[in-house]
């Protein structure tokens, strides 16, 4: 059942003992690789884009801690910066100046956000998120689109079946209350027809609309400007919040996240994964009118023990540092294109039944179907065939994010001769399907 066990001797070792002791062997779901049929990877170190198992199998990383490392593993100017901080200590409960510098970039980074509040996940931004919109706004329902993931809250692990939003909404999850899911209202992405059904029927309960800009959470599906557009102007005639969840996109896609791209300003944005620089972070962010009604200004309560933990900070802080140096992401654009374009060049030219998605260093391959724009979309996607696809790169030592519905992470650190390697082995795989 698993491929190249011969060679993951230790690994499978760990790996079971792992599962005695903690449910499916792993600490967050996907990396069980359970949909792959494979023994997971167990890590021993890593070193820019390369990452070794504990069997010293070492293999080129495309997930690279699922997108929070743009510099790679284990950047230079990042251990300094995070040993020196953990020098004057790990953690103070107290404001530390740190948390104001990197709160200064970001704001001046990012022109829809005004005053910003740190916390260790994305889940806490996302969560976070809701009750501000709930608290400003006096109202209760959530719009949210199928196939986005915002994090393990219970108001967001919620798809829906069919109809928009009115009956039939799904957890996601078993021990979600039925109180919480009649709350949250799940629409397809991309659909303006839908959204506007939506608004016109229910639009006076709805506080917020939370979405990912570009989809990364079930393979990369940018939204449409046209319908973002919609987003924003449906949100702002019933007096609702348009929350950009960036927790992937912020300073992946842009310096100034998804919303520079569109040239569309969120009320509220989630950040997390590369502001804490490969450290538990997480943010929200947004108009300072809004902001203001968090604790202690406001009503609506937030706090943390680690929140704005002077060490993640640090990490946080030096990385913006990195990717605000002139050049940035031109050079990330480069990498992905020298990736891309040839696969591309050769699917059209092949007529593959397949689609590469990529928006700025994020990119990922669905099979057997062509140009998704929601998650009713991906309903015939080939399975089967990404898995021999994932096993035919991971034995060739190329490790992507290990589901058909995760984004893969192009970053500074990738080298050419290992991209070289990648395309080369990604066109043979497609020449022999
Ligand atoms: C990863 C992710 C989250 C959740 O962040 P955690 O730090 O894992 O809680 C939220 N939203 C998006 C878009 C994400 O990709």
């Amino acid at each position: 059942m698993t491929v190249g066990i011969e060679k993951r001797i230790l690994s499978e070792k760990i790996y079971q003992k792992s599962l005695q002791v903690m449910p499916g062997g792993v600490n967050s779901p996907v990396r069980a690789f359970s949909d792959l049929n494979l023994l997971p990877m167990v890590a021993k170190s890593a070193h820019q884009d390369l990452v070794f198992d504990v069997d010293d199998n070492e293999y080129i990383d495309f997930c690279q801690s699922w997108g929070a490392l743009i510099l790679g593993h284990a950047h230079g100017a990042v251990v300094e910066d995070v040993i020196e901080a953990v020098h004057k200590s790990s953690s103070f409960g107290i404001t530390t100046e740190i948390e104001a510098k990197i709160a200064e970039k970001i704001v001046q980074h990012m022109s829809s956000i005004e005053k910003i509040r740190f916390v260790c996940s994305g889940t806490e931004a996302t969560m976070t998120a809701l009750r501000l919109a709930r608290g400003y706004t006096k109202k209760n329902k959530i719009v949210k689109f199928n196939g986005h993931y915002h994090g393990h809250l219970d108001a967001l692990l919620i798809q829906a079946g069919s109809g928009v939003g009115i009956q039939g909404n799904r957890a996601s999850s078993q021990g979600i209350s039925e109180d919480v899911v009649k709350n949250t209202l799940c629409v397809e992405f991309n659909d303006i027809n839908q959204v506007q059904k939506l608004f016109k029927e229910q639009g006076s309960e709805i506080a917020a609309v939370i979405l990912e800009p570009i989809a990364g959470n079930m393979g990369v599906i940018p939204g449409t400007k046209e319908f973002l557009q919609v987003l924003r102007e449906e949100t702002t005639k019933v007096g609702a919040l348009l929350i950009f969840d960036e927790v992937i996109t912020g300073f992946r896609v842009a310096l100034k996240g998804a919303s520079e791209l569109y040239g569309i300003k969120p009320d509220l944005s989630c950040l997390g994964k590369i502001i804490g620089g490969g450290f538990p972070v997480g943010a929200v962010g947004g108009k300072k009118e809004i902001m203001d009604f968090l604790a202690p200004l406001g009503d609506v309560y937030q706090a943390g023990t680690l929140s704005g933990n002077p060490v993640a900070m640090a990490a946080g802080y030096r990385t913006l540092l990195e990717i605000e140096k002139e050049g940035f992401y031109e050079e990330l654009q480069k990498k992905i294109d020298f990736v891309m374009q040839p696969i591309q060049d050769f699917i059209k030219s092949k007529n593959i039944n397949c689609s590469l998605n990529a928006k700025g260093s994020m990119f990922s391959l669905f099979f057997g179907i062509q140009n998704p724009q929601s998650r009713k979309d991906l309903k015939h996607v080939d399975k089967d065939l990404f898995r021999k696809f994932y096993h035919f790169l991971f034995e060739r030592g190329v490790y992507l994010s290990p589901s058909h519905l995760e984004t893969c992470f192009i970053g500074q650190a990738h080298t050419r001769a290992h991209l070289v390697k990648t395309r080369d082995l990604i066109l043979e795989f497609l020449e022999e399907i």
